[in-house]
């Protein structure tokens, strides 16, 4: 087994341990931003819808930002304050509400997980980490502990992104913080130092701390309730120089949290060296031919063609305008006939190449794939029947089109 690292790393002193909760739980009851779960996790709900309550919110908080969960989580919990009226929710409803959030699949799995608990678990949510990782599918290690520490007062660490940054700079962990031998550490470090008497509140502070203070690019070390805890700060690294090289305070050569040898640490960049991180794959291209296709409404206003798409996938179940992936070194004219032969295989219509009108090019950015919409649009006249066996479709006004379970992209477009 290898050597486990060096005491410095950890958080090895119970005194310090001690200090360090009582600092952090204060600014916390000091600083905490006023945010609807909490606002409703500190009423007096039952047991499930508490937990219930807080997952809505972890998961859309899962790689999106607060200020843009605050809107779709209050709407989410007016019109489903409990585990059993989310259940009975249809998916269409759920990707409707979820529109704009991205990471679409996160509203289906928390509704299939509902339906779960109301089903096989006589609706009651399971109260320990363990548990609700075990039988809530979509609910991973990260979830399930701060479902338990926040809801049901488990102590029981949490680590997230926030977390990450924090614990790596209160202990100088240079080591690639996404490798699971370091995310095995945090997580034991993350477990040593949650309050025994306030888990969900200590979880939260450790949260907060990495949200608004311990931020990646410009930490506020001078106004950090935990600093005189901080090794980064300590060796006060920020704009200054010399640093001791990392493998000399460890006194071995292969600690398994130090950085490589071959990567000694940035002096100028003080203690925003740290977390580091493997360098990220770069996100894959794809252009597609996107066409919108109007008519006029029988009222005579214009509609608008979308199509649904399949129920698993990028975009599960959310509606389109017809697209058409593209190689990605094709000329123009060529991606015009693909469209305009696709178009027309579709609609059963003769479709022109050149009817096909270019509007733009709209790119998209998901975490892992650079998507480009080549727009077109087309007017269509008398009534166009679809193919139903290709996908479902329907005619929308502007209106409904924006009330509709639409991707980000297809407003843009
Ligand atoms: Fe982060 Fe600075 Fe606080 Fe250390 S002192 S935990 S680097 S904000």
């Amino acid at each position: 087994a290898p050597a486990p690292p060096p005491a410095r790393h950890l958080f090895s002193d119970p005194a310090e341990v001690e200090a360090l909760r009582g600092n952090l739980l204060a600014w916390y009851d000091r600083c905490k931003r006023d945010l609807p779960w909490r606002a409703l996790a500190a009423t007096e709900l039952d047991a499930d819808r508490r937990g219930y309550a807080v997952w809505v919110s972890e998961i859309m908080l899962q790689q999106t930002q607060v200020a843009t969960v605050i809107d779709y989580y209050n709407r989410w919990m007016q019109k489903w304050p409990t585990l059993q009226a989310l259940a009975q929710a249809s998916l269409e409803e759920v990707n409707e509400l979820w529109a704009g959030l991205g990471y679409y699949s996160r509203g289906k799995r928390l509704q299939e997980a509902a339906r779960k608990v109301v089903s096989e678990l006589a609706g009651r949510m399971p109260r320990t980490a363990e548990d609700l990782q075990r039988l809530l599918p979509g609910v991973g290690r990260y979830t399930a502990g701060a479902i338990a520490s926040i809801s049901y007062g488990q102590a029981t660490g949490v680590v997230d992104g926030n977390v990450i940054r924090v614990l790596c700079r209160l202990r100088c962990i240079g080591a690639n913080s996404s490798s699971p031998a370091v995310i095995d550490w945090l997580w034991d470090m993350a477990n040593v130092l949650v309050d025994r008497s306030r888990p969900g509140d200590f979880n939260q502070a450790l949260m907060e701390l990495g949200a608004t203070v311990c931020v990646p690019k410009a930490p506020l070390c001078g106004e950090c309730p935990v600093k005189q805890h901080c090794q980064a700060w300590r060796r006060k690294l920020f704009g200054k120089s010399p640093p001791v090289p990392d493998i000399e305070d460890c006194g071995v050569g292969d600690c398994p949290l130090c950085p490589p040898a071959t990567e000694p640490w940035d002096s100028s960049l003080g203690v925003t060296n740290f977390p580091r991180k493997a360098a990220k794959k770069p996100p894959r291209a794809m252009r597609m031919a996107t066409c919108v296709l109007e008519r006029r409404g029988c009222h005579g206003a214009p509609e608008y063609l979308i199509v649904q798409r399949p129920s698993s996938g990028l975009l599960a179940g959310l509606w389109e305008f017809p697209s058409l992936p593209l190689a990605q070194d094709l000329q123009e004219g060529k991606e015009r006939e693909e469209l305009a032969d696709h178009l027309q295989a579709w609609t059963g219509h003769p479709v022109a190449a050149k009817g096909l009108r270019f509007i733009g090019e709209v790119i998209h950015i998901f975490s892992h794939i650079h998507q480009t919409h080549v727009v077109y649009s087309l007017h269509l006249d008398g009534d166009v029947t679809l193919d139903p066996a290709l996908s479902p479709s329907r005619w929308v006004t502007e209106d409904e089109f924006h009330a509709s379970a639409v991707s980000t992209a297809m407003k843009k477009v």
